[in-house]
């Protein structure tokens, strides 16, 4: 079904290809960038990090392709993450292909744009002791807040899109059919690509799915909060993840071809899989919520992929966001509530 064109070059047939885009110093490894042939040149979906290696490999790839940066039509993206918007500026510039994202993600990069420097440091900081997080952990967000070392992160003058993929409406693409779904969850404005044509090797099934991060064959994808600092809206991204995956078990597809890891078919069972996982996880930290508990107390006591003393302080920012997806998914579904009178607040099972 998939076959090997160069080291960094896997053929899908039928006008698809991915290339392997390094993603520097990360256990996942790569970015599967694909690419689209169409009538106007090929379309890419996801351009990896910015990074000089992963652009060699992904110009390396597009020339074992016989193809070129310059020759690029348009890039489809699913989500604004670095690992797969990285690169879209540049491949812009060499090419002048147009760049397409859902709305809720082009509002995430213009704001990541535009934002003070130092917002994003005070936006965390205060939340995180809101959470109940030691003065230990915050105080090095309020030292690099003091130190005035701010512009260091990835992704804050990733690339502003020109186009929107808009929820169910197939994407101008010359003699192609690409149809946007919206999965929101892992980000506010994650799409996956629907590739409604006939499977090159006949596999049962309705077309073929550029499912970025949404639905991964061996990994379950961050669900946090969509951490907006200018929105107080109580947002439920664990719960729009699993109406996501629902909506994508539902489309029967043939073949999911994913952002990182490989391809895959079964769609329907991996979304089983990840509705068990979700739902046997909800459960366990029901258990947990005995006894009332802060979000950064759940995280300290909820099984991650290493003792809590060994997460690094990143990984421990995201640890606690993804406590709290589980708590307001918890709270929304009516099997937890928030103590009255806490501060910060804690919560227990109902
Ligand atoms: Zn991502
Ligand atoms: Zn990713």
């Amino acid at each position: 079904m998939a076959t090997t064109v160069g080291p960094q070059v896997t053929e899908h047939g039928g006008g698809v290809w991915g290339i392997r885009v390094p993603i520097p110093d990360n256990p996942l490894g790569h970015t599967l960038v694909h690419v689209l042939d169409t009538d106007r040149g090929p379309v890419l979906i996801d351009t990896g990090w910015d990074d000089p290696a992963s652009w060699d490999e992904l110009s390396g790839g597009l020339a074992a392709l016989g193809t070129s940066v310059a020759d690029v039509h348009g890039v489809v993206i699913t989500h604004h993450h670095p690992d797969h918007h990285g690169l879209s500026e540049r491949v812009r510039e060499e090419s002048g292909a147009w760049i397409a994202m859902h709305a809720a993600d082009a509002a995430v990069v213009r704001r990541t744009r535009e934002a003070e420097p130092g917002t994003w440091l005070d936006y965390l900081a205060h939340k995180l002791s809101a959470v109940g997080a030691p003065d230990e952990h915050t105080a090095p967000l309020r030292a690099a807040r003091a130190s005035g070392r701010l512009r260091t992160l990835p992704g804050l003058s990733s690339a502003l899109p020109d186009r929107e993929i808009v929820p169910g409406e197939l994407l101008d693409l010359a003699g192609r059919r690409l149809r946007g779904i919206w999965t929101p969850g892992h980000t506010p404005g994650h799409v996956c690509l629907h590739l409604e044509e006939e499977h090159p090797a006949q596999l049962p099934g309705h077309g073929r799915l550029f499912s970025g991060d949404h639905l991964l064959p061996g990994i379950t994808p961050h669900i946090g909060l969509y951490e907006d600092p200018d929105d107080a809206t109580v947002t439920d991204p664990l719960g729009d993840y699993l109406d996501s995956l629902e909506r994508i078990g539902r489309l029967g597809v043939a073949e999911v071809l994913p952002a990182h890891q490989h391809a895959f078919t079964d769609a329907g069972g991996r979304v089983r899989e990840l509705l068990d996982h979700h739902e046997e996880r909800l459960t366990g930290l029901l258990g947990l919520l005995a006894t009332p508990l802060t979000p950064w107390q759940l995280a300290v006591r909820m099984e991650w992929n290493r003792p809590w003393e060994q997460i690094p302080y990143g990984s421990r920012n995201i640890a606690v966001s993804e406590a709290e997806a589980h708590l307001r998914r918890l709270v929304k579904l009516g099997r937890a509530e928030a103590v009255p009178g806490t501060e910060p607040v804690a919560y227990r099972a109902v």
